[in-house]
C-alpha cells in the first residue's frame, strides 16, 4: 500500500505524470499523443484503460494534446477548472458529458482514495493550477509552469514528501539563445517559467518542511541541459547548507523517457 508517482515525460515538448495507489490511477496532464502516453504507461506496467481520471493543469498544448483521445478511447473523466475547460474544449474535441468534471481552485476533491487540492499558480494561461495529492498521511505536489513562486505556493507544498518542481531554463542559455525577444521576455516574465536558480531558491524555502524528494521538471529543450539544471539547483542548495542525498534527494524527469518510479509510504 503505497503512494506511487512517476513522470512519463516532462518538458516544453510535452508533459504527463502518473500518480496512484493500489486502487486509484490518475494522469496529470496528457501533453503528447494518446499512443505515446499509452506506451509510456506500459513501461511502468499500467494500462490506460485503468485510469480513473486525467487532471489538467492548464490549456497549453504541451499539457493537453492526448487528453481528448485518451478520454474517448478509454472512457476516462477529464478534470479541470471551468476557465480551463472553456479554453481547451475546442482543442481536445468532443468529450462525453459524464467525463467532463469541473473542480474549483482551492476546493479539494477526491478521486477514489486520493484527495486532490488544486491551487493557483502564476502562468500565462487562463487559470493555471498546481496540485497537492494526499493519501494515508503522505503528500505529493506538482508545481510546474509558473513564472515565480510566492509564500502562498511555498506554504502549500512545503510539507510534501515529494515535490515535482519546474526548473525550466538556464538564464544565460535563454538570454544568449535563439528564441525571439518576445518569447525570451515571456519565459522570464512573472507569468512565464521558473529558471534553474529560481527552482533552487524555492527549494531552500520548501525544505523547511518534511520534504525528502524533489524531481526537477519541465526542462526546456533549447534553453537547458539536464546536468546543468541538476548542478545549478544542488549548488543553490549547498550554498544554503542542504546536501543532495542527505537532506533531500534531487531526481530528474525527462523530455523523452519515463522517470524513476517513486513509492512513498
Ligand atoms: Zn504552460
Ligand atoms: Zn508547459
Amino acid at each position: 500500500m503505497s503512494f506511487k508517482f512517476c513522470s512519463l515525460f516532462s518538458g516544453s515538448s510535452g508533459n504527463s505524470s502518473y500518480i496512484g495507489t493500489d486502487k486509484t490511477h490518475i494522469l496529470i496532464d496528457a501533453g503528447l499523443s494518446g499512443i505515446t502516453i499509452e506506451k509510456s504507461l506500459k513501461e511502468v506496467d499500467l494500462d490506460a484503460s485503468m485510469l480513473n481520471g486525467i487532471l489538467i493543469t492548464h490549456e497549453h498544448d504541451d499539457h493537453i494534446r492526448g487528453a481528448g483521445i485518451l478520454s474517448r478511447r478509454h472512457d476516462i473523466p477529464i478534470y479541470a477548472n471551468v476557465e480551463t475547460w472553456e479554453a481547451m474544449k475546442d482543442k481536445i474535441g468532443s468529450i462525453k458529458s459524464r467525463n467532463i468534471r469541473v473542480f474549483e481552485n482551492d476546493m479539494d476533491f477526491y478521486i477514489k482514495d486520493i484527495n486532490i487540492q488544486p491551487f493557483d499558480i502564476p502562468h500565462d494561461a487562463v487559470a493555471p493550477v498546481g496540485f497537492c495529492f494526499f493519501n494515508k498521511g503522505k503528500k505529493i505536489s506538482i508545481v510546474t509552469d509558473l513564472g515565480h513562486t510566492n509564500s502562498r505556493i511555498i506554504n502549500t507544498v512545503m510539507d510534501s514528501d515529494l515535490v515535482v518542481l519546474e526548473a525550466n531554463h538556464d538564464l544565460e542559455m535563454l538570454r544568449g539563445g535563439s528564441y525571439p525577444p518576445y518569447l525570451k521576455k515571456r519565459i522570464m516574465g512573472r507569468k512565464g517559467h521558473l529558471s534553474n536558480e529560481d527552482a533552487g531558491l524555492a527549494l531552500v524555502k520548501m525544505i523547511k518542511g518534511k520534504l525528502t524528494h524533489v524531481l526537477l521538471a519541465h526542462l526546456s529543450e533549447k534553453n537547458n541541459i539536464p546536468q546543468l539544471a541538476y548542478e545549478t539547483v544542488t549548488e543553490v542548495l549547498e550554498e544554503n547548507g542542504i546536501r543532495d542525498g542527505k537532506d533531500i534527494v534531487v531526481g530528474m524527469t525527462y523530455r523523452d523517457k519515463v522517470s524513476n518510479f517513486y513509492q512513498i509510504g
